[in-house]
């Protein structure tokens, strides 16, 4: 009988692709997925650590798992502990928590299904930053009831990942068959005050454009609908790649832009009917050139998601978010005007240390100008290891809830009101379950729905008159 996998994956979509090359190792080894955790052999929780929310849930679903497999069908079960939180806090972890199984990092995913083996047969985890030593015996305590507890065995948690992706890299889609997020840089080379992932997840790097356009061609062969690409910092696609016919140490694209220019404009020649969707652009990175190439591109979905953080000149020098008021501003018009029916998605962080009520106040008051079609709004979470968290004027609790409420409940009038002028048009919508669909400027998980009258073919693209509206969602 083959060995069954389960694994429970939390966090962003970044980690969600992670998860789908962990379950494509386990199956290239021969053992089955199971999405049943109480049938697994081996269990993993892929965990997030973006704020401290996230990380309190990421421990809760390890504490869980570990709790219920003693009342699983499988007492043997093994638990590993994968993904954002493993990858920064395995050592602390690892004192915490002995009755995990293995810790494995980011440079691991493609692993899977070999750490699994070693789990199973209490052999050292492969890791990929040092070689194994002869005296292997000495280095990994196999015989103990917990794995994995040497430092050798956690040695990627002292290192930066470097991993990323190929074409080919087998893959488990954990995603409706006819939507895809594709990864096509992973890691972060921004100074943002508040921000610990590029101590998580590494330097940016790029994967080369003939590795992305190889898998999407294969997806579109296959009919997918809707490729969502992502990366920590989109717009900063190619900016790493350098060639050698430009010259020693010379990148492709020296300016802002022009590779994710170039690789849409490759995407749009594939023939087929489908969007493509950009998430997690950033401002200082957009150019003429890219609002150009997708106001020319109409597979190109009319919707693009900025995080902005603030708009206040003081906080983002003090986020260092490398850009300023007036090129948010500016930028905000030339996509409006160069990008006809755009939707713009963003978000904000409300109690940043320092932030004055005046500065909170000219946040609301861009927020009310800008009328943003998709909005969200963090608090802000202070995160050990980052350069905020040590920032004197830390906002107490009290008032960051009272100014995400503020904020929360104005954009909650902003996106009525946008719906209600939604009432009325027809729309070219992407059929996600029998009576649920989305528009053009929605994104999958993140963004409103469509509620259909009667059901449709999951997959299809329709075309339906909007005929109401009922909270955020709307009705055809
Ligand atoms: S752009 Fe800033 S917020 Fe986004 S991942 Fe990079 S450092 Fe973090």
């Amino acid at each position: 009988m083959s060995t069954k996998v389960g694994m429970v994956s939390l966090g962003c979509a970044k980690n969600l692709v992670d998860a789908e090359i962990m379950l494509g190792s386990v199956l290239q080894r021969g053992m089955e997925i199971t999405s049943s955790a109480d049938d697994a052999d081996v269990l993993v929780i892929n965990t997030c650590a973006f704020i401290d929310s996230a990380k309190e849930e990421s421990i809760e679903a390890i504490l869980n798992a570990h709790q219920a497999r003693g009342l699983s069908k499988r007492p043997g079960q093994k638990l590993i502990v994968s993904g954002c939180m493993s990858q920064r806090f395995a050592r602390e972890l690892r004192e915490e928590m002995p009755e995990v199984d293995a810790f494995i990092g980011l440079d691991q995913v493609s692993q899977l299904g070999e750490i699994v083996e070693n789990v199973l047969s209490k052999r050292p985890t492969p890791n990929p930053k040092r070689p194994t030593p002869n005296s292997a015996s000495s280095m990994f305590d196999v015989g103990r009831s917990t794995f994995g507890v040497s430092d050798l065995e956690l040695a990627f948690a002292s290192a930066r990942p470097t991993y990323i992706p190929d074409y080919d890299t087998p893959r488990f889609r954990l995603t409706p068959a006819h939507s895809v997020y594709v990864k096509i840089a992973e890691g972060c080379n921004h100074p943002c005050t508040f921000c610990v992932i590029p101590q998580m997840r590494g330097k940016h790097r790029s994967r080369p454009m003939e590795s992305v356009l190889a898998e999407i061609r294969g997806l579109v062969a296959e009919g997918v609908r809707e490729f969502n690409l992502i990366s920590q910092d989109t717009t900063y696609y190619g900016m790493d790649l350098w060639t050698e016919k430009a010259g020693p140490r010379q990148p492709v694209d020296s300016s802002r832009g022009p590779s994710l220019s170039r690789l849409l404009r490759e995407i749009q020649k594939f023939d087929g009917d489908f969007w493509v969707r950009l998430l997690y652009t950033h401002p200082a990175h957009w150019s003429d050139e890219l609002i150009e190439t997708i106001a020319a591109c109409d597979k190109v979905a009319r919707y693009i998601d900025i995080p902005l953080q603030h708009i206040h000149e003081s906080m983002l020098q003090r986020m260092r978010r490398e850009t300023s008021r007036e090129h948010i501003e500016r930028l905000i018009e030339k996509l409006r005007a160069g990008i006809p029916g755009l939707a713009i998605r963003t978000t904000f962080i409300v109690g940043f240390p320092g932030e004055t009520d005046e500065e909170f106040e000219s946040l609301v008051e861009f927020i009310e100008r800008v009328r943003f079609e998709r909005l969200g709004i963090f608090k802000y979470s202070r995160e050990d290891g980052s350069r905020a968290a040590k920032m004197p004027g830390q906002i107490p609790a009290k008032i960051k809830n009272a100014r995400y409420r503020a904020a929360m409940s104005l954009q909650q009038k902003i996106a009525h009101a946008n719906a209600a002028k939604i009432v009325g048009r027809k729309l070219k919508l992407l059929i996600d379950q029998p009576l649920l669909a989305r528009t053009e400027a929605d994104a999958p998980d993140v963004d409103a729905r469509v509620i259909l009258s009667k059901p449709e073919a999951v997959g299809e693209f329709v075309t339906k008159r909007i005929t109401g509206a009922r909270g955020y969602d709307l009705l055809a």
